[in-house]
């Protein structure tokens, strides 16, 4: 359903509803603050007050950690971005958390306690890894869908005591599907069925060929209850990344991802993002999704402040006007005006696509209103 009102609209433009509801009567339009606008007379309002409505396509969100405008001579090394599948019961979760009891750094905080939708592992070499801390290939197939293609490595969880299943099969063709290599953990090693050379067997039959068979796919073994093996991995994920050559210029306007986003009783909209490149700064002004405030503060997941977030970094942003959807894109943008066109503009498209039927997931200042 089509639910911006006036009173938003003026919300959004800063603009008095008074003065809204003034120009439509001269326009022969009577609507009291509360009623519905429908697009073209809210573009039509927009355009009465000054904001230019601008058409901003998908195309225009570009994909991957490079821009086109960024040269060699930009770039840095940026950590890799890393997600979990496998099949249900075969240790993700399990496994995202023992890689979490890996991080060398004790904050003040005391290590890595806030869940944010993902997190980075600090190394003893001084690396990095961060971590989508979402599961499944339902939401990794949810962001790529999204033109959100942040997964660098898919880390493929098998149980060693019970093999490759269908979702298994589902996540190595999402990560094939998605172009992005994938590393195998055997996990549950600890347990007495425990069969490594009957998963890595099966994993031929998707075109997965092992090291130890001459192939390229790397294979580790792992316990995650008995922790196990992760050192191991972890070593395996940073040579992957070597050979990926990943990069990203962190001297320029941040832009990145939402990973998720709730609206917190004391907090107001928290969202975790992803930066994929340039450096998130305190104070930015941020467009994500369909909302937009400037950056209060930017948290961690040791629950730490940052004064900045550059590459590959997961953060959480407290400031924006409402929570935007997982997989809706963010950028810095130079000022209020231009933030509230943008949004402007992606409440609409949200709103038409709503209306035909495909509701975007989350909640979003239009869900509240209506
Ligand atoms: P998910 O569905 O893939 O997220 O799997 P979970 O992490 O929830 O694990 C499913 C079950 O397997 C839980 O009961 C875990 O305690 C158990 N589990 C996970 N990893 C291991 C492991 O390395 N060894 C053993 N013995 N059990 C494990
Ligand atoms: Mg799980």
């Amino acid at each position: 359903p089509d639910v911006i009102t006036v009173q938003e609209l003026s919300n959004r433009m800063a603009v008095r509803g008074v003065d809204i509801i003034k120009f439509l009567m001269r326009q022969g339009v009577m609507l009291k603050i509360n009623d519905v606008i429908d697009n073209d007379t809210a573009e039509l309002v927009a355009t009465e007050f000054g904001h230019t409505v601008r058409r901003v396509s998908d195309a225009d969100v570009e994909e991957g950690f490079l821009a086109a405008d960024d040269h060699d001579d930009h770039l840095e090394v940026r950590p890799p971005v890393v997600t979990i599948m496998g099949h249900v019961d075969h240790g993700k979760t399990s496994l995202l958390d023992a890689l979490r009891s890996t991080d060398v750094v004790k904050g003040e905080a005391g290590g890595i306690t806030q869940h944010i939708g993902a997190y980075q592992v600090r190394l003893q070499d001084g690396g990095r890894i961060t971590f989508l801390d979402t599961p499944g290939h339902a939401a990794f197939s949810a962001m790529r869908a999204r033109g959100a293609n942040i997964t660098d490595i898919v880390v493929l969880v098998v149980a060693a005591d019970d093999g490759v299943k269908p979702q298994t099969a589902e996540a190595i063709q999402h990560a094939k599907a998605a172009g992005v290599p994938i590393i195998v953990a055997i996990n549950k090693i600890d347990k007495p069925g425990a069969d490594s050379t009957r998963v890595i067997n099966e994993l031929l039959q998707h075109e997965l060929v092992a090291e130890s068979l001459g192939g390229d796919i790397q294979t580790v073994e792992v316990s995650a209850k008995e922790k196990l093996g992760l050192d191991e991995l972890i070593e395996r994920i940073q040579l992957q990344a070597e050979l990926m050559d990943l990069k990203a210029n962190p001297d320029r306007t941040a832009e990145g991802v939402v990973i998720e986003a709730k609206l917190d009783k004391g907090r107001g909209a928290v969202a975790t993002v992803l930066v994929k490149r340039g450096t998130l700064k305190r104070g930015d002004i941020v467009v994500a999704g369909a909302q937009f405030g400037r950056v209060r503060a930017l948290l961690n997941e040791r629950d730490e402040q940052l004064t900045e977030a550059g590459p590959s970094t997961p953060v959480e942003i407290l400031g924006l006007d409402g929570a935007p959807s997982p997989g809706d894109a963010f950028a810095v943008v130079e000022n209020d005006a231009r933030a509230r066109e943008l949004t402007d503009y992606r409440q609409r498209v949200k709103r038409d696509k709503a209306a035909v039927g495909g509701a975007a997931a989350g909640v979003s200042l239009t869900d509240m209103m209506a």
